[in-house]
């Protein structure tokens, strides 16, 4: 692993530093004695203010100074994400030029709260930009990742401690997603997780056996059945455990959507549309990525639990079919609407088993974050999803989670969960208990995103534990559909950490 490590300093001229980078809010106003260094360029070069330029300077660290300005911060709609960009664009620039050890600045960004966290967004920024695909390493070797560390001035050790930690996590998470899906496949996914977690305090425990998958896991099982004919695609549930040192106040209790290919199944994606489907296991890689900042910064109070559902969606003549009705663990029958809506189905087991264990936890919240569906994508763009349940939405959860994530670059909306969901998913006759989705695209039904949280809830046996209920648990289901891949385009885009930032931000 060779995201850059994040180091202290105490000012732009870092001895022990290659090339300096500003990233300012106002080119004409940057501070630490470099304006007058500055001034004869900007007189010549109109660009300085909407472009990064590079500055040779004896004075600078490696003589070099790149100047990269963010754009205008102060409107209604500007957020820290000005910053991440220019870190990105400016980090690049300096890894072109040879840079190996750049140090960094964020200069003129206290205009308000929404900056608060500028510094530690730009160095995650730069650890985004700089990340390569696992396979191009392992082709062409780690040197395609050349930059070593980052050293960020005003920074102190335990920042850039925490910093590291996250860094850490945004890498495995980008790592898990990323990959193709015969590199990334589940018994590889399981043996990359064993790796990430080695002499750390998380327990990893992997279960692939058929006859427990089959018993415990009767829908994720029924999403791999076509799978079993290909051993190296054959299916496993990953448990991750955090127990922190003394008492635990908190506890986070995770499912991940690990779809390491999904070609639809017997509804199969068709028309070009399974390109990039690589990019489905986003949920449980951001999970496994949050799960591996949690066991560097290992934080006091706060406990972990995460299940990954790790499973190939093949087609095969042994693949399921639409009609086909599911008894679950939670004793509910399911009615197969469409086998592309397979995610809910790999997650919603792991979610009443750990749901089950969640009545034995201290002060638990559950999640489930997933690739879910289109209209994610195309009812929030960019951002991630957030629909909870009742006891989630009394404890201001998503509101709080989207509130973190808008100061660390990891935006989110949150949605409603309404009566039309549950509608959406009623059994039609007695011969089912739910319906598993309809049959036309998510994106363009009406609540695409939102009723399955619906589907999750019941066969999660989560609506047996609502706001109503003797016993509430808060729930909120993520669907990074929109927020998992830069850009939108789960092809060639660079995988996104969604989520990651704010949950270590608000809980750890
Ligand atoms: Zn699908």
């Amino acid at each position: 692993m060779s995201f850059p490590i994040a180091k202290p300093a105490t000012t732009v001229w870092h001895a022990d530093a290659d090339a300096l980078i500003v990233i300012a809010a106002n080119v004409t106003s940057l501070g630490h004695e470099l304006d007058t260094l500055v001034k004869p360029y900007l007189t010549v070069d109109a660009r300085m203010t909407s472009k990064v330029s590079l500055l040779v300077n004896e004075k600078a660290p490696g003589q070099r100074l790149f100047l990269a300005p963010t754009g205008p911060l102060n409107r209604d709609y500007d957020d820290v994400r000005r910053v991440y960009d220019a870190a990105k664009l400016a980090i690049l620039e300096a890894k072109a030029a040879g840079a190996v050890r750049p140090v960094l600045c964020v200069t003129g960004v206290d205009i308000d709260a929404r900056y608060q966290h500028a510094l530690e967004v730009a160095y995650l920024g730069a650890c985004q930009a700089l990340w390569q695909p696992l396979e191009a390493r392992e082709s062409l070797g780690e040197h395609i990742e050349p930059v070593q560390c980052v050293f960020l001035v005003n920074a102190d050790d335990a920042l850039c401690t925490r910093l590291n930690a996250l860094a850490a996590g945004h890498y495995v998470a980008r790592d898990l997603c990323g990959t193709e899906p015969e590199r990334m496949a589940p018994p590889r996914f399981a043996e990359y997780c064993v790796g990430a977690f080695s002499n750390t305090g998380v327990t990893v425990e992997v279960i692939n056996d058929r006859d427990i998958l089959d018993r415990h896991y009767p829908m994720l099982s029924t999403v791999a059945r076509a799978s079993y004919a290909v051993e190296r695609h054959h299916p496993c549930v990953i448990k991750l455990t955090y127990e922190p040192q003394g008492d635990v106040e908190r506890t986070l209790m995770f499912v991940g959507k690990g779809l390491v290919y999904d070609t639809g199944g017997a509804d199969l994606k068709v028309g070009g549309f399974m390109a990039g489907m690589s990019r489905d296991k986003g949920g449980a890689a951001s999970v496994a990525g949050f799960m591996k900042a949690v066991a560097q910064a290992q934080p006091a109070g706060v406990k972990v639990v995460a299940f990954l559902a790790v499973v190939r969606n093949s087609i095969g003549s042994d693949c399921f079919v639409p009609d086909e009705i599911i008894n679950t663990r939670e004793g509910v029958r399911v009615r197969i609407g469409n086998t592309d809506a397979e995610g809910r189905l790999a997650m919603g087991d792991l979610l009443s088993e750990l749901k089950d264990q969640a009545l034995k936890e201290v002060n638990p919240i559950l999640f489930t974050v997933a690739t879910l569906t289109g209209h994610a994508a195309r009812a929030m763009g960019p951002y991630s999803a957030y629909v909870e349940n009742g006891p989630a939405r009394q404890a201001n959860v998503s509101r709080e989670l989207a509130q973190v994530g808008d100061l660390w670059a990891d935006c989110a909306e949150v949605s409603r969960s309404r009566r039309e969901d549950f509608d959406f998913v009623k059994p039609r006759t007695l011969a089912d208990d739910v319906l598993s989705s309809n049959n036309a695209p998510s994106a363009v039904t009406a609540r695409g995103h939102q009723f399955p949280m619906a589907f999750l809830n019941i066969v999660g046996g989560l609506d047996k534990h609502g706001s109503d209920s003797e016993t509430p648990l808060p729930y909120v289901h993520m669907d990074i559909a929109g927020s998992g891949v830069e850009g939108g385009d789960w092809q060639h885009g660079k995988p996104f950490p969604a989520t990651i930032s704010s949950l270590f931000a608000k809980y750890c």
